[in-house]
């Protein structure tokens, strides 16, 4: 299965933060990092007064189910040490799993496709960075999304 992970982070040297989340997802057993976006700067989502955030998407092949992977991400989240705090908040890392090839999934835990990917130019954009002509379950083409976030402002380093 192919699916789709994204990652941001503006706390702690986010640059390592994401570097170090990617080589802990590849470590895992029959989790492989089949590709990688180029990393993007963005502004906080709620225009508050905390660091700028690094996002970048990655492409991974995996057997794990859909639920398996969010165990990973969370697992990887605590292991840098991410504190819980509120929604939207600084964070040191997040794993968000954007698709899981494509399936829907629509429970308590776990909402793929991600519910705000299509509110997001720091996903839509490095995700079409790698998957330019992507159709995504429910949402539709790439494209079509894209065209919808293009006032968010977003730096590809
Ligand atoms: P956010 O990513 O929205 O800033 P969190 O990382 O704290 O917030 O995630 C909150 C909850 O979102 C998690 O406990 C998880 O169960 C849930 N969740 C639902 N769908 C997904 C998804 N596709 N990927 C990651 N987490 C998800
Ligand atoms: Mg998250």
């Amino acid at each position: 299965m192919l699916a789709y992970i994204g990652l941001g982070s503006n706390l702690n040297n986010p640059k390592e933060q994401i570097k170090n989340a990617l080589i802990a997802l590849n470590e895992v057993e029959d989790v492989t990092v089949t590709s990688l976006s180029s990393l993007y700067q963005s502004k906080p989502i709620d225009h508050s007064n905390q660091p700028d955030y690094l996002n970048a998407v990655c492409q991974v092949n995996t057997h794990l189910t859909a639920l398996e992977l969010l165990r990973v991400c969370q697992l990887i989240e605590i292991n840098q040490h991410r504190v819980r705090e509120k929604k939207w908040g600084a964070r040191t890392i997040d794993l968000d799993i954007i698709l899981y090839g494509k399936q829907v999934v629509a429970s308590k835990e776990l909402v793929i496709p991600h519910p705000e990917m299509m509110n997001r130019a720091f996903v839509l954009i490095p995700l079409k960075e790698i998957e330019p002509d992507l159709n995504v379950p429910i949402l539709g083409p790439i494209d079509k999304l894209i065209e919808r976030i293009q006032d968010q402002e977003l730096i590809k380093l």
